[in-house]
């Protein structure tokens, strides 16, 4: 069902957070249809910023930054959201720009991202505008937001790249450095770290961190315990990353990069990598979030299993 909203309403709804004319899996837009929200009822939350291919004449070429799509990156959310639809009968949020990089960059600050046309500026406010909403809709429902801001990289490694706002530099630094509160107060988990028994440097490459369940389900990931620290080039997460996952909003999350070989490529291994990361995140949600995919409290079950699992002394 298409639906389009015009831009204050789109701003009442991130200033107000009322999002009662919303319906779960119907999508609504902002000016032109170049920003697509569909809202959701789960605590996560999906934005595709570089898969989009519209290039309308109105709005001229970016003249520096990147320009190239992430290629079926809007395809790979589209699909992560119907697996999750298919298995829990809900919605997650999904945010996409349908504009082309060549016209915004929405991962980008407003000046590289529109580039002074006024109406990829407005997207760019839309776009971020639909983020704050869906967050807000997932915090008041769940008490915290789980971010994914999805990208596609092209580097010679077939990795998955998580970038929680730490580079590779950051990441080669020692364990005890990275669990101080200068890089914890820089990540983009720290909302988690702030309330687990595991510390960051567990949450980034431990046995429970998102490259671990990742690598367990066949898709190599950096950090990961087998890669803790990336090899260059590496992406460590961009400006919606850093702009929406804080700690005292009750976001958090990360900066997905996929690779395209066996990933990406085709709709057959798209749905291979949804299906992996949406079983990842059911079990990384009650380990770390304390609820699970579908927002309810972790079970005692759930907590019985984890004590088995405690060795003996
Ligand atoms: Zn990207």
């Amino acid at each position: 069902m298409m639906r389009p909203l015009n831009s204050f309403l789109i701003l009442a709804l991130a200033v107000c957070g009322h999002a009662e004319d919303l319906v779960p899996g119907n999508s609504v837009f902002g000016q032109r249809h170049f920003i697509e929200y569909i809202p959701g009822e789960l605590p996560l939350v999906i934005t595709a910023p570089h898969g989009g291919r519209l290039t309308p004449e109105e709005i001229p070429n970016r003249t520096n930054g990147v320009t190239d799509i992430d290629a079926n990156t809007q395809e790979l959310a589209r699909t992560i959201a119907a697996v999750v639809h298919a298995e829990t009968g809900r919605h997650i949020h999904l945010v996409v720009c349908r504009l082309h990089r060549s016209k915004l960059d929405a991962n980008r600050d407003r000046a590289e991202a529109a580039q002074g046309n006024a109406s990829a500026e407005q997207a760019w406010q839309e776009h971020h505008a639909f983020i704050e909403t869906a967050c807000d809709a997932a915090v008041r429902q769940f008490g915290v937001a789980f971010l994914i801001d999805l990208h596609g990289h092209g580097h010679a490694d077939p990795r998955v790249e998580l970038g929680y706002l730490h580079n590779a530099l950051d990441l080669a630094d020692c364990d005890e450095a990275l669990n101080e509160s200068t890089y914890v107060n820089a990540s983009s988990l720290r909302w988690i770290v702030e309330r687990s028994d595991l510390s960051h440097v567990e949450l980034l490459r431990g046995p429970l961190s998102l490259g671990a369940l990742l690598e367990a389900r066949g898709f190599p990931a950096t950090p990961s315990p087998r890669m803790p620290v990336p090899t260059e080039p590496f992406f460590r997460g961009g400006y919606t990353i850093a702009r929406h996952c804080k700690a005292d909003k009750n976001i958090t999350g990360l900066q997905i990069e996929a690779n395209r070989p066996r990933l990406r490529d085709t709709a057959e291994n798209r749905l291979r990598f949804a299906n992996a990361l949406v079983s990842t995140l059911r079990e990384y949600f009650p380990a770390h979030l304390g609820i699970n995919l579908s927002g309810e409290p972790k079970s005692k079950d759930c907590q019985r299993v984890e004590a088995s699992l405690v060795p003996a002394q």
